[in-house]
């Protein structure tokens, strides 16, 4: 069956229980706008403007459901399963490349579906895919974190009754890049929310250093887990057209990265950058050539970053300019064109930004690369019986594994780690990666 739930690949579990999640939300909705729909869902957007009175038992309805969560309220009778009643905020986490934000969107249209279900085709599934719906939000950081003010500006937004939907969605991805003040403020909306208003929450984990305790505890928490490179592959040839014997290549090499997988499966540049990385174990003869390569990884993730934004800087540079008036002939492209300057600025300083976390976000993949390297010598040299992350240079890993013994072999791999996480603490990328080359070549 083909939903909005179809490309969130290998989460069976997530999956059910936002179904289950839908469907009491749907109930929810219908218990304060009868009469229920007929079965063809025609159009229910009448309902929601009349009733403030239902809005009310709706209200008291959902209360009772986030109750349910914390596990203290008895069931409701106009809830079909309270157990897996809505709530008014939810975490999505999984490692990065587990479909978090893709989870986060699909439950987002669920909600919105005219049938309550996710259907995929009516209106309120498309505009919320497509990202038109508007009682959608999604908020992304521009740069290495999500402020303040961007915060209580979407909070006073989000408390707003739905325009023409169901609810009022607010997604948030990575949420662990909110500042504390934005935190807070977010810590206010999910604590007293306002009555239609429903929080997706996106981060790598619910450690209180991704998302802080008290948010946490107001929110119910989805998991997901790294697909199955067998799963990542059967999407990427059901819904890419990717040969199989490609998709299931790049499935195995990007580690359960979907987005990753399907640029290594279409893009020869990505496929090119990777196997520079690779190489980086046999070029390391000495001091000079780890320090060259140190340059040659912080490049490599410089021009996959740039890649990576390039497309999205031009589409959200020409919106502006429609959205300015550009060719505009109305009464109002006068007026807009005189504030342009000023708001083509701040796009430009977002761009900057979010450049900034794209190429942080390069470099840690290629640090993720080249950990599949060594971790795939470690298990050759302990005749592991696991598949390699990397087929193409498995000889290379295991004539390392064979060289160094599976000590060195994990010395290694810890060097790779140990630049990520210092990278993570912040310590200029450039000195963490010259770090880890010296590392890797002294073993
Ligand atoms: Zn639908």
């Amino acid at each position: 069956m083909s939903d909005v739930f179809a490309d969130l690949v290998g989460q069976d579990d997530a999956v059910d229980t936002l179904r289950r999640a839908a469907a009491s939300a749907a109930a929810v909705f219908h218990a304060a706008h009868l009469p229920p729909p007929a079965a063809t869902g025609g159009p229910e957007h009448d309902a929601l403007d009349d009733h403030a009175d239902a809005d009310a038992d709706a209200d008291a309805d959902a209360d009772a459901d986030a109750d349910v969560v914390g596990g203290t309220a008895a069931p409701d009778a106009t809830v079909v399963d309270p157990a897996a009643g809505m709530t008014h905020a939810w975490i999505f986490t999984g490692p990065p490349g587990s479909g978090r934000s893709v989870a986060a969107r699909a439950f987002a249209a669920a909600l919105q579906c005219v049938h309550g279900t996710g259907c995929g085709v009516c209106p309120g599934c498309h505009t919320t895919l497509t990202g038109t719906h508007a009682d959608v939000r999604l908020v992304a950081p521009e740069g290495l974190s999500i402020g303040v003010g961007e915060m209580r500006a979407l909070v006073l937004r989000a408390a707003s009754t739905p325009s023409g939907g169901r609810w009022q969605v607010v997604i948030i991805e990575d949420a662990d890049r909110l500042t504390e003040a934005a935190g807070n403020a977010l810590l206010k909306a999910v604590e007293e929310p306002p009555p239609r208003t429903v929080f997706l929450l996106c981060a790598p984990s619910t450690h209180p250093e991704d998302v802080s305790v008290t948010i946490r505890s107001r929110c119910r928490v989805v998991p997901l887990r790294q697909p199955s490179a067998v799963a990542v592959a059967e999407v990427l040839v059901r819904r890419d057209g990717i040969a199989p014997d490609v998709a299931q290549w790049a499935a195995a090499a990007a580690q359960g990265h979907v987005g990753r997988a399907r640029r290594l499966a279409r893009d020869p540049e990505a496929r090119q950058r990777r196997d520079a990385v690779l190489a980086v174990p046999r070029r390391l003869t000495g001091v000079g050539t780890a320090l060259d390569a140190a340059s040659a990884l912080i490049e490599a993730a410089e021009a996959e970053a740039a890649a990576s934004v390039a497309e999205s800087d031009a589409a959200e540079r020409a919106a502006l300019q429609t959205a300015l008036g550009a060719g505009g002939t109305g009464r109002g492209a006068a007026g807009a064109t005189r504030g342009s300057a000023g708001q083509l600025k701040d796009l430009e300083k977002r761009q900057k930004s979010r450049a900034t976390r794209a190429q942080r976000d390069a470099l840690d993949r290629a640090l993720v690369d080249l950990a599949g390297f060594y971790r795939d010598a470690l298990t050759s040299a302990w005749r592991a019986p696991v598949a390699p992350v990397h087929t193409d240079t498995a000889p290379l890993a295991e004539a390392g594994g064979q060289k160094w013994a599976p000590e060195g072999s994990l010395r290694r791999l810890e060097a790779v780690l140990e630049c990520r996480a210092a990278i993570e603490a912040n310590v200029k990328p450039r000195i963490a990666v010259e770090a880890m080359m010296l590392s890797l070549w002294r073993g």
